[in-house]
């Protein structure tokens, strides 16, 4: 085609070709056409390269639609999760105060009861006390059989501990944790007691009963 009737069909350049009289040579397919002087694409390679731009420009489009159609979906699934949340914080809220109303009714329903049956209320109140009584029993028994003091021919460890610094220093001299020794005697004071062992005198908290 004649380039001037050429350069009248369209707006031109067209993806580098633009119509002329100079002989230029097409960067993509190396073949020689006639165009303007600063023309560097031959008509076929433009017109392809704009063909595939479109058909680019089309899929990018319906793309874009898909897109937008789903994140309107989006949107409306967002709203309702919304909605269904704030109903549940609604039933929790309700389940809350039913439940206190609840325990609050137990509460009072018992104390109801116990007044209808003041026998039940006194037979609690002493089963109660009974068992704190052997509570404590249990624990004076325990605490006695711990501190039992030690008669003639037990056996003791010596404990590397308690008693007042010079009578630990003594001892140390004397005993090792490592032996067992046998109690010749015991005195018993209001507040303390001493064990004899090989014909001394030592203050029973620095020992400890072995088990025979
Ligand atoms: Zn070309």
């Amino acid at each position: 085609m004649d380039h001037k009737a050429l350069s009248r069909l369209a707006r031109w350049p067209l993806l580098g070709f633009r119509p002329g009289p100079h002989p230029r040579t097409c960067k993509t397919c190396k073949q020689t056409f006639e165009g303007h002087a600063r023309s560097d694409s031959c008509l076929d390679c433009a017109v392809r390269l704009a063909k595939s731009v479109a058909a680019n420009y089309v899929s990018q489009e319906s793309e874009m639609q898909k897109l937008q159609a789903s994140n309107v979906a989006w949107g409306e699934l967002h709203q309702k999760v919304i909605m269904q949340r704030a109903d549940l914080h609604k039933e929790n809220d309700r389940l809350k105060t039913l439940l206190k109303h609840g325990t609050d009714l137990i509460i009072e329903l018992g104390q109801e009861v116990l007044k209808e049956y003041p026998d039940l209320t006194a037979a609690l109140q002493s089963a109660k006390e009974h068992f704190d009584r052997a509570t404590k029993v249990e624990y004076v028994l325990e605490e006695t059989a711990k501190s039992r003091f030690p008669v003639a021919g037990d056996k003791v460890k010596f404990l590397n501990k308690n008693g007042y610094p010079d009578e630990l220093r003594n001892a140390q001299l004397t005993f090792e944790p490592w032996v067992m020794y046998t109690v010749e005697a015991c005195e018993v004071g209001a507040f303390n007691h001493f064990i004899k062992i090989s014909g001394n005198w030592w203050n029973g908290v620095m020992f400890e009963a072995v088990k025979p």
